[in-house]
C-alpha cells in the first residue's frame, strides 16, 4: 500500500511541493484541505493546481477509508464499518452523549490481548492501522455529524476515545502520531482535554505510557482485582501484574493532573463478587482513580453473561463506601452490536457462510470460548 497524506507528519507539509517544484504555499493549502477541509479526493482540492495533484497522487492516497455500512441504534449511537485499501475492515462509532458525541475509534485491525469478553479478540490481531487511517476516522465522523447533528448538542463538539478495535499500547507510534494531528493547531486543533486513550494495559506497553508527549484522558481495563482474577479474563494483558498496572496508571495521572478512569466489565459469576470488589476497593481507595463499571455486552455465540443489575449496583456499593468514585456505564448501542469488534465480527461471519467449513482443527475461535 502507498503511504497516505494523513500519515504524514504535519511538519512536512511545507516542504512536500517545494521539493516536487511548486510553491511552497500550496503545503499549506494542502494540509488545509486535508485537515481542515476533511477532503477525501483529489477532485475536492479545488485551488490546487492539477499538476501538483498529479505529483503527489503518483506516491500518495488520499482517502484510507471507504464506508461500506452504517447502523442506527434506537439511542441514535451511529456504528460505521470502514473498508480499508487492503480490504480489511474497522469499526468506528458516534455515540449520542448529554453535551457533545462521542467518537469511539480503533487503533489496530483485530487485537492481540484475546480479552475472553471482547468480539475484537477473536480473530486475533490483523493489523495494526497507520497515523493516516486513524486520523480519517476521526474525519470522517466529524463530517457525518456536521451533515447530521444531534438536535440537542448545538456547538458540534466531540471527543475522541481509544475504545473500538485494537490495543493502543500496541501500537504506539501510530497513535502518538495521530494525537500529535488531533491537537496541532495546522490539524484538527482539538483540544486534549477531548482525548482519551483506553489501554488494557500489556506488561510491554506500560512503560511507554510515560513516553506520551500530550496529557491525555487515560482509561485502564483492568478485569481483575489481583493478578490471578486479571490473567483468568485478560489472558495477554494479565501479564501485568495489578500493581503494575495501577503504579504506571498513578504516574500519567500524576503527569497529566487528569484522574485515570478504571473500567471493569461486570461478568456473571467472573468479575462481579464481592471479594472482588473489596480488594479492588482497597487497592484505589485514596488514589487518582475513579471506577467505570460496564456491565458484559453479551455476544451471541459466547456463554459469558452479564452481571445482574442487582450485583452490578452492590459491586458499586462497595467501592463508594470505600470512598472510590464509581459509576455504571450504560452502554450505547446495544440494539447494534456497537460493543468493540461486534460488527466487523457480525460481517466476518457472514460472509464466510459463502466458504466451505475449514477442518476442525484449523478453527480459530474455540480457544477463546471459556
Ligand atoms: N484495548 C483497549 C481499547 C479497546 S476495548 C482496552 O482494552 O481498553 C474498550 C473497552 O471495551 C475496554 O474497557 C473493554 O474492557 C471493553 N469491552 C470489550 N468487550 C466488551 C464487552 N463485550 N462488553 C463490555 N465491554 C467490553
Amino acid at each position: 500500500m502507498r503511504p497516505l497524506l494523513r500519515d504524514l507528519p504535519l511538519d512536512q507539509f511545507p516542504d512536500l511541493l517545494r521539493s516536487r517544484g511548486h510553491a511552497a504555499y500550496r503545503g499549506r493549502q494542502l494540509a488545509h484541505w486535508l485537515f481542515e477541509q476533511d477532503a477525501f479526493t483529489w477532485d475536492a482540492m479545488s485551488n490546487l493546481p492539477r499538476a501538483a495533484r498529479d505529483d503527489l497522487a503518483a506516491e500518495f492516497d488520499v482517502a484510507g477509508l471507504s464506508p461500506l455500512e452504517k447502523l442506527v441504534g434506537s439511542d441514535g449511537t451511529r456504528k460505521y464499518l470502514f473498508a480499508l485499501r487492503d480490504g480489511h475492515t474497522v469499526e468506528s462509532v458516534i455515540i449520542p452523549m448529554e453535551a457533545h458525541a462521542t467518537f469511539c475509534i480503533s487503533s489496530q485491525v483485530g487485537c492481540a490481548m484475546a480479552c475472553r469478553f471482547c468480539a475484537t479478540a477473536r480473530g486475533g490481531l490483523v493489523r495494526d492501522l497507520t497515523r493516516g487511517e486513524i486520523v480519517e476516522q476521526v474525519q470522517r465522523l466529524r463530517r457525518e455529524l456536521a451533515a447530521d447533528p444531534f438536535p440537542q448538542h448545538g456547538d458540534r463538539q466531540f471527543n475522541v476515545v481509544f475504545m473500538g478495535m485494537g490495543e493502543p499500547l500496541d501500537n504506539l507510534p501510530a497513535v502518538t502520531g495521530a494525537l500529535d494531528t488531533f491537537v496541532a493547531e495546522t490539524g484538527l486543533a482539538m483540544s486534549v482535554r477531548r482525548i482519551q486513550i483506553s489501554t488494557s494495559g500489556p506488561r510491554h506497553g506500560l512503560p511507554q505510557l510515560g513516553t506520551l508527549r500530550h496529557p491525555v484522558g487515560l482509561t485502564i481495563s483492568l478485569g481483575g482485582a489481583d493478578d490471578a482474577a486479571r490473567r483468568k479474563v485478560m489472558p495477554v494483558s494479565g501479564r501485568a501484574g495489578v500493581d503494575e498496572v495501577l503504579a504506571a496508571a498513578e504516574a500519567h495521572a500524576a503527569r497529566s493532573g487528569r484522574t485515570v478512569t478504571i473500567a471493569w466489565v461486570l461478568i456473571a459469576d467472573r468479575t462481579d463478587d464481592a471479594a472482588q470488589a473489596e480488594t479492588l476497593a482497597r487497592r484505589l481507595a485514596g488514589r487518582p482513580f475513579k471506577v467505570n463499571l460496564i456491565p458484559l455486552n453479551e455476544l451471541d455465540d459466547d456463554p459469558l453473561r452479564s452481571a445482574s443489575n442487582a450485583r452490578v449496583l452492590a459491586f458499586q456499593d462497595v467501592l463508594r463506601r470505600a470512598g472510590v468514585p464509581a459509576t455504571i456505564r450504560v452502554s450505547g448501542g446495544r440494539d447494534i452490536a456497537a460493543a468493540c469488534g461486534q460488527l466487523r465480527r457480525r460481517r466476518l461471519q457472514r460472509d464466510a457462510v459463502a466458504l466451505p467449513e475449514p477442518p476442525a482443527d484449523t478453527r480459530g475461535d474455540e480457544s477463546h470460548q471459556t
